[in-house]
């Protein structure tokens, strides 16, 4: 419609495409903006064209006339009508990867949701009794039968449940933690900044990679509230280090009559060192070990929906739920029901394990990562001709979501080099752009696509994502 013009245009041409340009009216009739109204709201619409509009004028103004052509305008609408959260695929092999969500839920979970969301529910009403009842039931009696412990509730995540656990046994009063626990999650959630924010006072023991039994004895005074240990999920100390184990703290803080909280962070209910995997110590374990309170995520390890559940004793469990921190902490309807699915799925065996994706891709055979990278390159070489070199490499991914910090799980990367003069990064980032967008990472000067987190249906999306890449999307 428009000519290009890299120069300076002439003003009168300048102004002979501004005039030219359609009106809001006018492009909401096209057939492609048409259909457009019918999946979302008109407004939505509306103003996605008056911004694409206005950004065309600006483009002219620039001499830029490109950014007016119809189909530019229809692109770009398009694009901006899109909701801004947005399926992804995930092709960095990270399992856990907190920018993109963490665990995708299993699906009995995901129907779970749609119908909790689709009509009322019980969520607070006992139906035995006709009265109001508690939303911790939904999943506390399935806590305590996993994990061995007492009592149990969920709030709205680990950082959550943290807090309230401090605020509601040592607000005002002393908890004792090893220096070598004070770590850092990410998202600026800091053990140090939260003790603070829940009103109770840090005592810091021992150095950064030795506490020793006696550095607690020596720091209880008639101020302290409980001991705490954190589980170092995100980092290691290795080398000339020490840490006293949950069991022994229990056994200190019975000699004083304390409690001893365990913030567990990716809280497995199960061993994942029989397939291979670091050793992470599970909740029962943690329970058995006779940890007072235990607090850990939904979305990492276990698999679910983002949620911070504690289990363990009655007494400290039952005041946590009484706090009134807890009401402004406390879980949705939808997470509690993808919850409650989710914890079901461990009551049948190592059916867990297939059905849970987060624990699918974790335990993924290097076989058949292999053969699905076999199967995507063999497709994309097809797809992309003579565009790209296309191979597959031996590869490492990641746990992450802060767990099994060491763990280097062997993968299967299909590398992409684009011939042209497509550059890595240039790739990577019109793969963004993609509907949907997929993430990938660059490796040795290729695009690597690790296979272990993209499902065999996403296959054809990726394949389709890489061929609009090499034409220039
Ligand atoms: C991840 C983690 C948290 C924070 O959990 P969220 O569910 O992300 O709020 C707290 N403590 C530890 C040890 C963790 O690993």
């Amino acid at each position: 419609m428009y000519k290009e013009v890299g120069d300076v245009m002439p003003p009168e041409e300048k102004n002979g495409l501004l005039r030219q340009l359609p009106a809001v009216d006018q492009v909401l009739r096209w057939a492609e903006t048409a259909r457009l109204l019918e999946e979302y709201p008109r407004g939505v619409v509306v103003d996605a064209v008056r911004d694409v509009l206005s950004q065309a004028r600006e483009a002219i103004l620039n001499n830029e006339p490109s950014g007016a052509r119809r189909e530019e305008v229809v692109r770009r609408v398009t694009h901006a009508v899109r909701p801004n959260l947005k399926p992804v695929i995930n092709a960095t092999g990270v399992v856990l990867h907190t920018n993109l969500g963490r665990s995708v839920l299993c699906r009995r979970a995901q129907e779970a949701v749609a119908r909790a969301s689709s009509g009322f529910t019980n969520l607070e009403y006992n139906l035995t009794a006709g009265k109001r009842g508690q939303r911790h039931a939904v999943v506390e009696a399935l806590l305590c039968r996993l994990t061995g412990a007492e009592a149990a509730m969920a709030v709205n995540n680990n950082a959550a449940a943290v807090l309230l656990a401090l605020s509601t046994l040592a607000a005002g009063r002393e908890v004792i933690v090893s220096r070598g626990q004070l770590i850092e999650i990410g998202g600026s959630f800091r053990i140090p900044d939260v003790m603070r924010q829940s009103g109770a006072i840090l005592v810091e023991v021992g150095s950064t990679n030795k506490t020793h039994r006696r550095d607690y004895r020596g720091a209880v005074n008639e101020r302290t509230a409980l001991l705490l240990h954190v589980h170092m999920s995100n980092y290691r100390i290795i080398g000339f280090a020490q840490e006293v184990p949950v069991a022994e703290l229990v056994s200190i803080g019975r000699e004083y009559h304390l409690p001893v909280v365990s913030d567990l962070g990716s809280g497995s209910l199960v061993d994942l060192s029989r397939f291979g995997l670091p050793y992470e110590p599970t909740v029962q374990e943690m329970v058995a070990a006779g940890a007072d309170v235990i607090t850990f995520s939904g979305d990492k390890l276990l698999g679910g929906p983002q949620a911070g559940l504690v289990v363990g004793k009655r007494d400290y469990i039952e005041r946590m739920k009484k706090h009134p921190l807890a009401r402004a902490v406390r879980i949705d309807k939808l997470t509690l029901a993808a919850l409650e699915a989710t914890l079901r799925e461990y009551f049948d065996g190592d059916a867990a394990l297939e059905e849970i994706p987060t624990l699918r891709m974790l335990l993924r055979p290097i076989g058949e990562l292999k053969a699905v990278a076999g199967e995507l390159a063999a497709r994309l070489s097809q797809a992309l001709g003579g565009r790209a070199h296309v191979w597959v490499e031996e590869g490492i991914s990641q746990v992450g979501g802060g767990a099994m910090p060491t763990a280097a799980l062997l993968s299967a990367l299909v590398c992409v080099e684009y011939r042209d003069d497509l550059s890595v990064n240039e790739a990577i980032r019109r793969l963004r752009f993609n509907d949907p967008p997929v993430i990938a990472r660059a490796e040795k000067n290729a695009l690597a696509l690790d296979v272990r987190t993209i499902a065999m249906s996403e296959i054809p999306l990726v394949v389709a994502a890489l061929q609009d890449a090499a034409r220039g999307n």
